[in-house]
């Protein structure tokens, strides 16, 4: 995980008010304290801490908590808000027919995350080629060659032509019929002079991408903010790849100026391989950040010695229905040690298990294998509302996946399924137990 130092002194502070017996002003002010700590020493802008930190405490003490919800999880759920809302909109590229302009400053990463972005595309059933429109780093054209043949992607490319524009052009005309994403790797400087500016807007004119995406080192801190603000000036970018966040302490300085700039934040690098690459949601990433599954486990015990409640919130809000492809993957290690699927249909009120037949349920291991490649295969929108996934949608995620469409089918009805089961049971508290005890979410 990235930024763990951040991520631990986070934590630590998240369960100082877990443990807590009163959530008074004392313990918010001591606790905004430590977010204020933790937050600049990972570089983050310190007028963006203050104004953080001010919306923290007057929440944490003005508001109160939501039916249901108690003082602890209220104060929590306040500084993971505030935390996430720092970092921006999420945004997800399309899976659309594309042209991708990659820009940045030398060094940054822009051709290593020319090869991640291919993989990307290919894995999510879509035909990836890339460009190679840097003329001016000599060995550039060579190493975005070598990425294209590793990562198995159509490369164009002309070492011996100045003319990025011209390159640029070609490669395009080659590859419209064949491609459906193509990447355009376009040259870096050591600072955002005239002349890279110059060229970066000829070849924005000539290709008319559709994306245009800056590169940056994540370690540049709060220089992502300048820097990033300079190259939307020129070119008005549509996302950001922050590269190197496994690499760096600072990187909270980045990742918060980028979303000051208004340009969100699409991908983040977070290592020199091809799989080291992830899309960036905040709130995915602040969850992650705080180990949220940690936290909610403890509040339960913590609710659960001061109230005598149960400890079934997670499960609860998967069976209010909110159950997305998201929650289904996370399972999925669970589920595989359950055992067949048939032994948990049996548990299940309604006659499911009649329902299902035994070929259902076959090689279910080999099954959730399968699946799990399918979703890798699927966008952020389809796993978290999978009803959008159509005829079309389907062959692509089967062709990324390298499964048929009927495999991608299988998985949703599959979801449904489960889905429904999850609802199923949600009036029986008694067999709720015991599902939850399958789940590993009981105790
Ligand atoms: P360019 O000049 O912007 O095209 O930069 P390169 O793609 O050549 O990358 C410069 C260096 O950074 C190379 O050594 C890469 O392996 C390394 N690099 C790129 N992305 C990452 C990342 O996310 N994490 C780490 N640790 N290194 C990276």
């Amino acid at each position: 995980m990235v930024l763990d130092d951040l991520g631990n002194s986070l934590k630590g502070t998240l369960k100082k008010i877990a443990n807590a017996v009163y959530v008074d002003s004392k313990l918010i002010k001591e606790v905004v304290r430590d977010i204020q700590r933790a937050l600049l020493q990972a570089d983050v802008n310190v007028k963006l801490v203050l104004e953080l930190s001010k919306k923290i405490e007057k929440r944490a003490l003005e508001e109160k908590p939501p039916a249901g919800m108690s003082n602890r999880e209220h104060a929590i759920h306040i500084v993971y808000e505030e935390l996430v809302n720092i970092l921006g909109e999420s945004r997800e590229l399309s899976m659309k027919k594309q042209v991708i302009m990659m820009v940045g400053l030398y060094g940054q990463g822009k051709t290593t995350t020319c090869g991640k972005l291919a993989i990307y595309f290919k894995k999510k059933g879509l035909r990836p080629a890339l460009i190679a429109g840097d003329v001016h780093r000599p060995a550039a054209y060579e190493q975005l060659k070598q990425i294209a043949e590793k990562v198995e992607v159509p490369f164009y490319g002309d070492n011996k032509e100045k003319d990025a524009v011209k390159i640029v052009k070609e490669g395009l005309d080659k590859f419209k019929r064949s491609s459906d994403v193509i990447i355009v790797d376009t040259s870096g400087r050591h600072k955002l002079e005239n002349d890279l500016i110059t060229e970066m807007t000829d070849i924005f004119k000539a290709t008319k991408p559709d994306e245009k995406l800056l590169v940056m080192d994540a370690a540049v801190g709060q220089q992502a903010g300048p820097q990033a603000k300079a190259f939307n000036d020129a070119i008005n970018i549509t996302g950001i790849v922050l590269t190197k966040l496994d690499g760096t302490a600072k990187g909270g300085g980045a990742l918060s100026a980028a979303a000051e700039v208004g340009a969100p934040i699409v991908f983040i690098g977070t290592g020199e391989h091809s799989v080291d690459f992830e899309t960036f949601d905040p709130a995915r990433f602040i969850s992650r950040l705080l180990g949220m599954g940690d936290i909610k486990s403890l509040l339960e015990k913590a609710e659960e010695s001061l109230k005598g409640k149960d400890a079934e919130k997670t499960a609860r809000r998967i069976m209010s229905g909110k159950f997305t492809l998201h929650d289904m993957y996370e399972q999925m290690d669970m589920l595989s040690g359950m055992g067949p699927l048939k032994k948990v249909a049996e548990m299940l009120p309604g006659g499911f298990s009649g329902k299902l037949k035994d070929s259902d349920m076959d090689n279910t291991q080999d099954k959730l294998k399968k699946f799990r490649f399918i979703m890798d295969s699927m966008t952020d929108e389809e796993m978290n509302d999978p009803s959008v996934v159509r005829s079309s949608r389907i062959k692509r995620i089967a062709r990324g996946a390298g499964v048929e469409n009927k495999d991608v089918k299988e998985l949703l009805k599959y979801y449904d399924m489960t889905k429904r089961m999850m609802k199923g049971f949600s009036g029986d508290r008694k067999l709720q137990k015991n599902l939850m005890k399958q789940f590993k979410f009981g105790k």
